[in-house]
């Protein structure tokens, strides 16, 4: 294994291999990365793979900003990825169909009022017009919000693209090799201890998911990382059932282009056990019935859980720690890693060679909780 580095990153999962990627990008050749498992298989592979700011945000502000920069970014990703290896994120621009309850009708048009003033794109559909755009919709569903702009990839094929870009311009990436400790100098880290080895560093990026809290207790740095898990159920069809993405009150259904339908998720407080249970599936399958009950005849396929990592006031920790200048820190994305993952690795890699990042950091700072 390398003995020294310019960047060390600690983490394999989209952010992990987002700040490899983006770093090799912006020229950083010494690129090393630690996971300790193997690469995307907690929360990045049992993503949905939505992105879909328009209908997570709950206002305008910072955090709203930065998921459209991130859903605009996945724009051009796609082909610079698919030139760079091949790889196909299967990026799909379909649009989000975002059910209205009737109790929540005023909600919806005020959601659909902020929007529009923001400049974004929101269609108001009836349930007649909602039901020739998707005929197995639930027929007593009275309307919908339509966002467009709303699109969808495959999440492991997203990390295996970043994965595969950054090893073609040089990253080291190594798995099954775990960062047990940090080595620390008079004012900065000077490296990591990982896989019975020492490694050298410049600088060291922590994306360990909902362990980096854990992590940072070895430097004195108590980040409030929690795992919130969610649970997903896979259908399997011919070919897509829906030609958009459904968003309910309970949950919503994702197909793929293979024909799979995902049905997610939940949001549960349990630790960080990772396993899916009966009351979880139960509960996922009487959100599809309730939001298109045509779907029930289906196969099911299969179902699992991964644990979100979430800070505590839900928003990312993306930055630098002020009093160790060469400790970065990209986590806490909870329900929007696969969407901000790729810009937050472009935001890492400014800080890193010093470049002033596109958007402004500060409500993202990790520092926001010493405080
Ligand atoms: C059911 C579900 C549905 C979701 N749907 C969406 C969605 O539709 N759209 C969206 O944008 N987001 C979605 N998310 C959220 C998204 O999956 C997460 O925000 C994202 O995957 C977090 O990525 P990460 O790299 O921070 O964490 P992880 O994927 O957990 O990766 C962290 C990695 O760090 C490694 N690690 C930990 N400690 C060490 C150590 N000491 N040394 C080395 N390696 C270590 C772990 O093994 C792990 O691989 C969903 C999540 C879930 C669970």
């Amino acid at each position: 294994m390398a003995r020294g580095a310019d960047v060390i990153i600690i983490g394999g999962g989209i952010i992990g291999v987002a700040c490899a990627y983006a770093l090799t990008r912006a020229g950083v050749r010494r690129v090393v990365l630690v996971e300790r498992g193997e690469l995307g298989r907690e929360a990045s592979r049992a993503a949905a793979g939505m992105l879909a700011p328009q209908a997570e945000a709950e206002s305008l502000g910072p955090f709203l900003d930065l998921c459209l920069a991130a859903r605009d970014r996945y724009r051009t990703l796609e082909g610079e990825l698919r030139d760079a290896t091949g790889e196909d994120i299967e990026y799909c621009n379909w649009g989000l169909l975002y059910l209205v309850d009737p109790a929540e009708h005023e909600a919806a048009r005020g959601r659909a009022r902020w929007q529009r003033e923001a400049g974004l794109r929101v269609e108001e559909i009836s349930g007649q017009a909602l039901r020739s755009l998707e005929p197995l919709l639930n027929p007593e569903i009275g309307g919908a919000l339509l966002f467009p702009d709303e699109a969808h990839v495959r999440p492991c094929a997203v990390v295996r693209a970043l994965t595969a870009g950054a090893r073609e311009r040089g990253a080291q990436v190594f798995e099954k090799v775990e960062a047990v400790d940090f080595i620390i100098g008079e004012d900065r880290l000077r490296g990591v201890r990982a896989g019975g080895e020492t490694i050298l560093a410049d600088s060291i990026v922590a994306c360990a998911g909902p362990w980096t809290g854990r992590l940072l207790d070895l430097v004195g740095h108590g980040l409030p990382t929690e795992p919130v898990r969610g649970q997903i159920v896979r259908a399997r069809f011919d070919r897509p059932p829906l030609t958009h993405l459904v968003w309910g009150p309970r949950g919503y259904l994702v197909p793929r282009l293979n024909g799979e339908l995902l049905i997610g998720a939940t949001v549960e407080r349990a630790g960080f056990d990772a396993t899916p249970t009966l009351g979880g599936v139960a509960g996922l399958c009487e959100a599809a019935r309730a939001m298109a009950p045509g779907l029930m005849a289906a196969p099911f396929d299969k179902a699992w859980a991964g644990l979100r990592p979430r800070l505590p006031d839900g928003l990312p920790a993306i930055g630098r720690f002020a009093d160790i200048p060469n400790l970065y820190v990209a986590t806490g994305h909870y329900r929007n890693g696969i969407l901000l993952g790729p810009l937050t690795g472009e935001l890492i890699a400014d800080l890193v060679v010093g470049k002033e990042p596109p958007l402004s950091m500060e409500p993202f700072s990790p520092d926001r909780f010493a405080r």
